[in-house]
């Protein structure tokens, strides 16, 4: 049988079928991922084969289908192995706020660039707009400005009150999107609003519990009530990147994608070199400071590493 995963707790797989039954698997054997070293084989989103074990209740995973794309937990420790998170992400959705708390435009523009380097589209969803004065509804105006002037479709929501919650339930239908956003700014409350049917959330986590199954998840997939699912990555901070080479850093940066080729040096860095089209471009404030501000600490971190 053929079967998505949608929960994951690293020795058990929730297995969904086309017909929406859900089974809970293992794997037997070892099972080797071509690629990368990863500290699991499997993650939520993948497509999986299955065979059901004699008590037609659980099952033994035996074939992973090739992967559109992945995205990994950035690395906390030193042992170059990868988490996978998730898997076959048609959208990346980033929730941020401007105030309680504060999403740093740095956060941002490294979560846009990990989007980049997986080739999955972004986008951006400004919560708490209840909380908006008149001044904080024009600096949001800017900010707006800046992600939707190089491409990324921005959102402004009221996850509490469900303010354009509509548009983006539009957005994400028949998508897998997965939904990232520092603690605080609302990630839950919009997945809350994406989700009305609760009950089947809290249902599915203690029935884990009966089995006497760790319930500790890196990642979730919940369905869409219009259609898609939503992945979420409970407790997991920043998505990391496997080995973006500072050198091909800026194509990772729509706004420098686009001019580099204007670059008197082909192997033009934008830093200091003459002829730069990017840095002529700064100067002309057609690339927003902030970006390029972005673009240096990401290019001096890895400068450091390597
Ligand atoms: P998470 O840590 O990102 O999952 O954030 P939560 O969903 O737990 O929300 C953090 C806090 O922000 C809670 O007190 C929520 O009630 C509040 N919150 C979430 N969305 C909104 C919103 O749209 N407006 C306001 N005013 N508060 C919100
Ligand atoms: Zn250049």
């Amino acid at each position: 049988m053929q079967g998505l995963i949608t929960k994951s707790t690293g020795s058990w797989y929730q297995v969904q079928t086309p017909d929406g039954e859900r089974y809970d698997c293992r794997i037997k054997g070892k099972f080797r991922i071509k690629g990368i070293t990863t500290t699991n084989p499997l993650a939520v989103g993948d497509v999986v084969n299955f065979d059901l074990e004699p008590d037609q209740d659980t099952g033994v995973i035996n074939t992973l289908h090739q992967r559109k794309n992945y995205i990994i937990r950035k690395s906390i420790n030193l042992s170059k192995q990868a988490h996978i998170l998730a898997s076959n992400l048609d959208l990346a959705l980033l929730v941020v706020t401007l105030a309680s708390p504060r999403t740093s435009l740095g956060f941002i523009d490294r979560f846009l660039v990990t989007a980049e380097a997986y080739d999955i589209p972004a986008v951006l969803v400004f919560n708490k707009l209840d909380l908006f004065s008149d001044e904080g509804l024009a600096i949001l105006a800017d900010y707006k400005s800046i992600y939707q002037n190089i491409g990324y479709p921005c959102y402004q929501v009221s996850a509490l009150k469900g303010t354009n919650v509509k548009e983006v339930q539009d957005l994400l239908k028949d998508k897998v999107t997965l939904i990232s956003g520092h603690s605080g700014v609302g990630k839950s409350s919009l997945i809350n609003a994406l989700l009305p049917d609760l009950d089947l959330r809290t249902n599915e986590i203690s029935d884990w519990s009966d089995k006497g199954m760790h319930t500790t998840t890196f990642a979730e997939m919940f369905n869409l009530p219009q259609g898609g699912s939503i992945i979420d990555t409970p407790g997991i901070r920043e998505l990391g990147v496997i080995d973006i080479e500072k050198e091909v850093l800026a194509h990772f940066f729509p706004e420098m994608r686009e001019r580099m080729h204007d670059c008197k040096f082909n192997n033009c860095q934008h830093i200091n070199e003459p002829g730069c089209a990017v840095l002529a471009a700064l100067e002309n404030e057609e690339i927003e400071l902030s970006r390029y501000e972005s673009y240096l600490s990401i290019y001096n971190k890895n400068d450091t590493r390597s």
